[in-house]
């Protein structure tokens, strides 16, 4: 059951269209996972749609339509609603797929996850320390990196805060921390200076997505060795 959702003020920029496109990707994955997101979503939007009812039309000029076209194909799908159709996929790049579709933590992914997916093969694991490898995953914009962790079972991440806000979901397994046991679905926002040590629950490893808008900051003994070495890539 999810436990943690998008608070108002995210989801309402969300229907707004006014949320950075790499929140707007948390968001919208777990909107896929979450009814009771989805339902507060579609009455935003039902209130905007309200909204611009009540608007007098606005004259264009010149080619504005144009560039809103140019504009609408240019841009990262959310969903897979819009956008151009993607290229058919090659033999080699089909067989890649199936290898990450036997991996039980890339299967039945959400629509918007598996697309990211899909634009960013071959993922890249990287090695973080024994219990978290990561891949950072190019979405477009330069704001925020946007990442999967992947902590073995009973695996502990370092104790950490952030410089920025941090977006986590979680899409797989489970983990732990100081506040609480959070599950697939799982929607957790963190603000500057929220420390916190991620610790997988020991029956199965766990994938989350991530988003954060600047590098973290790791606490203890070992932060002046570490710290130097993390870097912060948005992409
Ligand atoms: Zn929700």
């Amino acid at each position: 059951m999810i436990r943690h959702h998008p608070d108002n003020n995210l989801l309402v920029e969300y229907a707004s269209g006014s949320l950075p496109w790499a929140m707007s990707l948390a968001v919208s994955a777990h909107l896929q996972l979450c009814p009771q997101c989805r339902r507060e979503n579609e009455h935003l939007n039902h209130i905007g749609g309200g909204l611009l009812e009540g608007c007098e039309p606005q004259e264009t000029t010149g080619d504005a339509l144009d560039r809103l076209m140019q504009r609408i194909d240019a841009e990262p799908t959310a969903g897979g609603a819009t956008g151009p159709e993607r290229a058919p996929e090659s033999p080699k790049s089909r067989s890649r797929n199936t290898r990450d579709d036997r991996d039980p933590a890339l299967a039945r992914l959400p629509r918007v996850i598996r697309k990211l997916i899909g634009d960013n093969r071959p993922l890249k694991w990287r090695r973080v320390s024994p219990s978290l490898k990561t891949t950072r995953l190019t979405t477009g914009q330069d704001r925020y990196e946007v990442a999967f962790q992947r902590i073995c079972r009973g695996g502990k991440v370092v104790e950490h805060d952030h410089r920025g806000r941090e977006v986590t979901l979680v899409l797989y397994g489970s983990f732990s921390d100081a506040d609480g046991v959070y599950t697939p679905g799982d929607f957790l926002l963190r603000e500057p200076g929220e420390v916190h040590q991620p610790i997988a629950t020991q029956d199965q490893e766990c994938l989350c997505l991530s988003v954060v808008e600047a590098p973290v900051h790791v606490k203890g003994p070992l932060g002046w060795l570490v710290n130097p070495l993390l870097s912060f890539r948005p992409a």
